[in-house]
């Protein structure tokens, strides 16, 4: 009973924090009662964790942040809400987003944008955009508002908020955690990840989410976990015997991508970045060099993929069988159906949303299909073979079945994990008019580019952690007195590894 009462006196606290600081914020659209927090004991009981708009939970609404779901509440729950409930975390409340997790800043969202927490030493109040599409979660987290948030990342979402708020989020392996009761978006890319303070954190609740489910078709199969896990553990006690006693990171093999530094980083994330390097060698991690080729085509590849799949995906929401519906005008020719659905989408789906469905189906057509969804195919192929190429383990997620090795040629210089900054920039400022409105026309290009960095890992669906430069490391170098995220990439399946060498950049 004493247990009780205190985490019913910490769920209340959360949710007062919530009251306090979120009216500011707008990080989370939903807040659950503190009647509900203690759903049982476990190993995560009493954890506070937000879930992000776009993720299936019962008794609180789902609705992506699009009017096309307004006011819907699903009738099931996604397995990794299901996990954490029954790990005993308390599901505090739903998370902005951007609308159906399509954007880079959180300013697509009926909900309204999210405003990044951050409060630079400088004392200089400024609104920053939080990043997207996970900003409720990451703003949420960065605000005190929630110990951990869930998010999805398609193409950078997770990392690319964590990185612009100053907090650390992880992008899984792609098929670790279930997507059953996933709000698709780009399913060959989603991942529901989870974003946090501190990497321990992040472990104790990927370790929950992370599970085989036979709901979700790409889930990765047990033998596959289990063959994965083996080879990494290998890996890390061949780490362990080489290391000598002082030296935490001798033996580690970090790789550095040059291709992940192009002209448009700001000259001081360099630095910082370089600052964080010297740190790991002074650890013992030995730095290579490495070159991924194909880095440079990935951006166009993504998008024209993802929003290829999400023209597909969002073909449901016609207003008749899902979505909000608008009926026609008296009088209209009821056989027109597709007049029907023209009305329903148009008042359901936000510009960015259209833009993709539009671009998507473009891709799709027999016409374009071959110059664009196929090379994208293609390119997406070459982005992998660079990573499989310079990991020192194997893909087993991709190469299940097969018991190829690696040939000899095929070796380049072998590395355990890479390391590369998380974002080209800081979080940019929010322009006065986009505050009045959330659909606010920027230059989509200039908002597809701050993906640059996160999408090929996307791409090879590999596990990436963002870690914010340590403030240690921030002494006397000339920013902008706003957050700086690192990412480790690892093969598929290394999340432990990365998370391992979060640590130590922390
Ligand atoms: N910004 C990217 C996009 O809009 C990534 C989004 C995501 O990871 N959900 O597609």
């Amino acid at each position: 009973a004493i247990t009780t009462r205190r985490l019913n006196t910490a769920a209340n606290q959360w949710r007062q924090a919530i009251a306090e600081k979120n009216p500011s914020i707008n990080a989370l659209v939903y807040t659950t009662p503190a009647s509900d927090a203690i759903s049982s004991a476990g190993p995560l009981s009493g954890v506070t964790v937000a879930i992000k708009d776009n993720i299936a939970t019962l008794g609180s609404p789902t609705t992506c942040s699009s009017v096309m779901l307004e006011g819907f509440t699903s009738p099931f729950e996604a397995t990794a809400v299901k996990l954490l409930r029954e790990a005993g975390a308390d599901i505090i409340g739903k998370a902005n987003c951007d609308e159906f997790g399509m954007g880079s800043l959180n300013k697509y969202s009926n909900h309204g944008i999210t405003i990044n927490p951050y409060q630079p030493p400088s004392g200089k109040s400024e609104k920053r955009y939080p990043g997207g599409s996970s900003g409720g979660s990451a703003a949420a987290v960065a605000a005190g508002m929630c110990q951990v948030a869930l998010g999805t990342d398609t193409g950078g979402s997770i990392r690319l908020p964590a990185s612009y708020c100053g907090i650390t989020g992880l992008k899984p392996s792609y098929g670790l955690v279930s997507r059953w009761g996933v709000v698709s978006y780009a399913d060959s890319f989603d991942c529901v990840g989870v974003l946090a303070s501190t990497v321990p954190d992040i472990r104790r609740v990927f370790g929950t989410i992370s599970a085989y489910d036979t709901r979700d078709p790409t889930s990765a199969i047990p033998e596959v976990r289990e063959r994965s896990l083996e080879a990494l553990n290998v890996r890390l006690s061949r780490w362990d015997s080489e290391r000598g006693s002082e030296k935490s990171l001798q033996g580690l093999r970090v790789g550095i991508p040059q291709e992940f530094f192009p002209a448009e980083l700001s000259p001081f994330v360099v630095k910082l970045v370089r600052r964080v390097l010297k740190s790991l060698k002074d650890q013992g991690a030995t730095l290579i060099p490495v070159s991924l080729p194909s880095t440079s085509y990935a951006l166009s590849s993504y998008y024209v993929l993802a929003s290829a799949e999400a023209s597909s995906n969002l073909a449901r929401y016609d207003g008749i069988q899902y979505g909000c519906h608008v009926r026609p005008p008296p009088g209209s020719d009821l056989t027109k159906i597709s007049r029907n659905y023209a009305l329903s989408r148009s008042k359901g789906f936000g510009p960015e949303v259209r833009k993709r469905i539009l671009l998507g189906t473009y891709a799709l057509t027999a016409g374009a299909f071959d110059n664009y969804f196929l090379q994208a195919q293609r390119i997406r192929q070459l982005v992998r073979n660079d990573f499989d190429r310079i990991f020192s383990m194997r893909n087993y997620y991709l190469t299940e079945g097969s018991s190829s090795t690696k040939t000899e040629e095929s070796l380049g210089p072998q590395v355990d994990v890479l390391i590369h900054p998380s974002a080209i920039r800081t979080a940019p400022p929010i322009e006065a008019e986009d505050e009045k409105s959330s659909s606010g026309e920027s230059s989509s290009l200039d908002s597809y580019v701050q993906d640059v960095l996160t999408v090929p890992a996307s791409l090879a669906g590999i596990p990436a952690l963002s870690v914010p430069v340590p403030s240690k490391l921030l002494l006397d170098v000339e920013g902008d007195g706003w957050p700086v995220g690192v990412s480790i990439v690892g093969q598929w399946g290394s999340d432990e590894l990365v998370m391992k060498v979060g640590e130590a950049v922390q």
